[in-house]
């Protein structure tokens, strides 16, 4: 079997360095493997995709010398089989909609942390971890998101270990064999107000359908891969092995984030740079 691997970005911006260290690590394992290598355009945010980053992810990869099997996968054209896994999980009871806005779950939260005199538990990405009593916000009017019950979840999932194996490694070294902590991400969004799914569930849902079987990509997600095996059991799709790979860091050693302007490959082809200027300077050579 010729193992697959994805590169799957958002367009929600010109492509950085990061991007580049993420796809020299794709295709590189990939050539390792014999494997073949797919694209995936993760364009799912309807306010922050546009037709030009889009086709700036074409014509970057393509300058750098990245090719892929076409045509690539758009995310936001398939909404019914993220519809489909939704039914599958909702008639299993494990979803609820959910009306509250940031700011009301923070205010819970607060709120919450001065009754109990300790603070409230955080997720991987810092955000309070829901249920947080006493807000539930299902039942007024107007758009709702749908959480998973993750108490409910895990039950269904059942008694067997659930984890993944681990290629690369986690931000705390983490390697070989790693057990799976969805509890620590409390009710994720699977369907959001906006768009009728998420970046957890449609990266599930899009590695099953596309036969992916090694999922190369950065440290940033290494926690999220907890929930992503939850989903894989839940919605009886394989799990794929899974290979996270270092984050860029910039001047400040800080990640590099296109919502911190990093400088995006077009411009760096602008002044002059080549594609081995690029690959060194994410000491990819
Ligand atoms: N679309 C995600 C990003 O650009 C990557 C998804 C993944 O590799 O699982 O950060």
């Amino acid at each position: 079997m010729t193992p697959v691997f994805r590169f799957a970005p958002s367009p929600t911006g010109r492509l950085h360095l990061g991007h580049a260290l993420s796809a020299a690590c794709v295709w590189r394992a990939a050539a390792e493997a014999r494997g073949r290598v797919l694209l995936r355009i993760e364009d799912i945010d309807p306010a922050r995709t546009k037709p030009e980053f889009v086709d700036g992810v074409f014509e970057d990869l393509a300058w750098l010398g990245f090719a892929w099997e076409e045509p690539p996968r758009r995310q936001s054209a398939h909404m019914a089989d993220y519809r489909r896994a939704l039914d599958a999980l909702e008639a299993r009871g494990l979803l609820y909609p959910c009306r509250l806005a940031r700011s009301e779950i923070a205010a819970a939260s607060a709120r919450a942390e001065a009754d109990l005199g300790r603070p409230w538990p955080r997720d991987p990405d810092g955000a309070p971890r829901l249920p947080v009593p006493g807000v539930a916000g299902g039942e007024r009017q107007g758009p709702a998101a749908l959480r998973l019950d993750m108490g409910a979840a895990i039950a269904a999932a059942g008694a067997e270990p659930l984890g993944w194996f681990e290629l690369g490694e986690g931000p705390a070294g983490e390697t070989g064999s790693v057990p799976a902590r969805p509890q620590d991400w409390g009710d994720v969004i699977l369907a959001r107000k906006d768009t009728p799914t998420s970046y957890h569930l449609a990266v599930v849902v899009d590695d099953a359908l596309q036969g992916v079987t090694h999922v190369v990509r950065g440290q940033d997600l290494f926690h999220a891969t907890s929930i992503h095996r939850l989903l894989q059991r839940l919605l009886g799709l394989p799990a794929p092995a899974y290979r996270h790979h270092r984050l860029m860091a910039d001047a400040d050693g800080l990640k590099l984030a296109k919502t911190r302007g990093s400088t995006s490959i077009a411009s760096l082809r602008a002044a002059g740079w080549t594609p081995d200027d690029v690959f060194a300077a994410i000491g990819a050579h």
